[in-house]
């Protein structure tokens, strides 16, 4: 939290956490000149990054009172909130600034930020939407939330990750919200992918002969995120071109193909179930994205 007019000279970071993602970031702070303290649970992981010039710290609470900054990236908020409120450690982070890109919910975030407020500790939540070797790269998508000020403050040796750097707003859920609505899209389309190279290899076809149709298929949706977002803020929900119905039937005929084989076909039939419980609700002539409205009633 403290303010201070930095020089590129004087830009220095901590970096908790030393997995992939961890050692990316560690690793691009690093390459952008900037001096980098590191800190893992399982000693020597930092190696290769203390070749590169990094400090490895001793302990936690060494490593969170050498910067300003300490970004902590570990698996989860129960490990992060393992390592920061150990006593001497949230003692050590007294008047600096934690930015927490580790993934999880926003009631994580927000009970982090809680326990930073009551610590005077400046507190940022922050995720990644792209893998580890995008990081210092163009293609980086980091997004942020908490408070602006303290962002602005920092943003000068986040942006040494290179990519892009999106703060979403002051409350600090908000980046975790944005990270589990973006990473729901990316799994349950990963979980339809895996589910779709077992039947289709079942079928006698590879996922190498499927990968140019997948691609197809692949580039029908972005548009639709325009047209759906438009239908929800509207609530139109044109039916006109692919009803409700037309998709319980196509996904009826997946799961029927896929059990045919053997193949556990849970994945569609929970889709297919949305579909048959929006058309018993008297909607199967409006258009898919109906079931969304239609999942977030109360
Ligand atoms: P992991 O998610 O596997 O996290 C590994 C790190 O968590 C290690 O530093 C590990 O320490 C630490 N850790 C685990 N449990 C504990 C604990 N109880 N106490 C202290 N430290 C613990 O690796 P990544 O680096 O890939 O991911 C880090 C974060 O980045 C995750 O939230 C992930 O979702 C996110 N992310 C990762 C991406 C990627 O491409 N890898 C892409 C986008 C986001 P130790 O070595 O001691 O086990």
């Amino acid at each position: 939290m403290r303010s201070r007019g930095m020089s590129v000279d004087e830009k220095s970071v901590t970096v908790l956490g030393l997995g992939p993602m961890g050692r990316s970031l560690a690793g691009a702070f690093l390459d952008a000149g900037v001096r980098t303290t590191i800190w893992n649970r399982t000693p020597g992981r930092g190696q290769a990054l203390v070749e590169r010039g990094a400090v490895a710290a001793e302990s936690a609470e060494e490593a969170v009172a050498t910067s300003d900054l300490t970004v902590v990236c570990v698996v989860n908020y129960d490990a992060s909130d393992a390592i920061l409120r150990q006593e001497a450690v949230t003692a050590a982070l007294k008047g600096h600034t934690a930015v927490n890109l580790t993934a999880d919910t926003p009631d994580r975030a927000r009970d982090a930020a809680d326990w930073a407020a009551a610590h005077g500790i400046g507190y940022l939540d922050g995720a990644i939407m792209t893998p580890a070797t995008t990081i210092g790269t163009p293609a980086g998508v980091f997004i942020h939330s908490g408070p602006k000020e303290l962002y602005q403050q920092h943003r000068p040796v986040l942006d040494a990750l290179g990519g892009t750097h999106t703060h979403l707003g002051e409350e600090i859920g908000r980046a975790a919200a944005y990270d589990i609505a973006l990473l729901d899209i990316f799994w349950t389309a990963m979980a339809g992918y895996a589910h779709a190279l077992a039947v289709a290899r079942a079928e006698g076809v590879t996922a190498r002969e499927l990968v140019p149709f997948a691609k197809g298929i692949g580039a029908i949706i972005p548009p639709l995120f325009e047209q759906f977002a438009e239908d929800l803020e509207h609530g139109t929900y044109s039916g006109e071109i692919n009803p409700v119905t037309s998709a319980a039937s196509s996904m009826a005929h997946i799961v029927h193909a896929s059990e045919a084989h053997g193949i556990d076909a849970g994945v569609m039939r929970a889709a297919e179930g949305l579909a048959r419980r929006t058309i018993g609700l008297g909607h199967g002539t409006d258009g898919f994205i109906r079931i969304a409205e239609v999942l977030g009633r109360r």
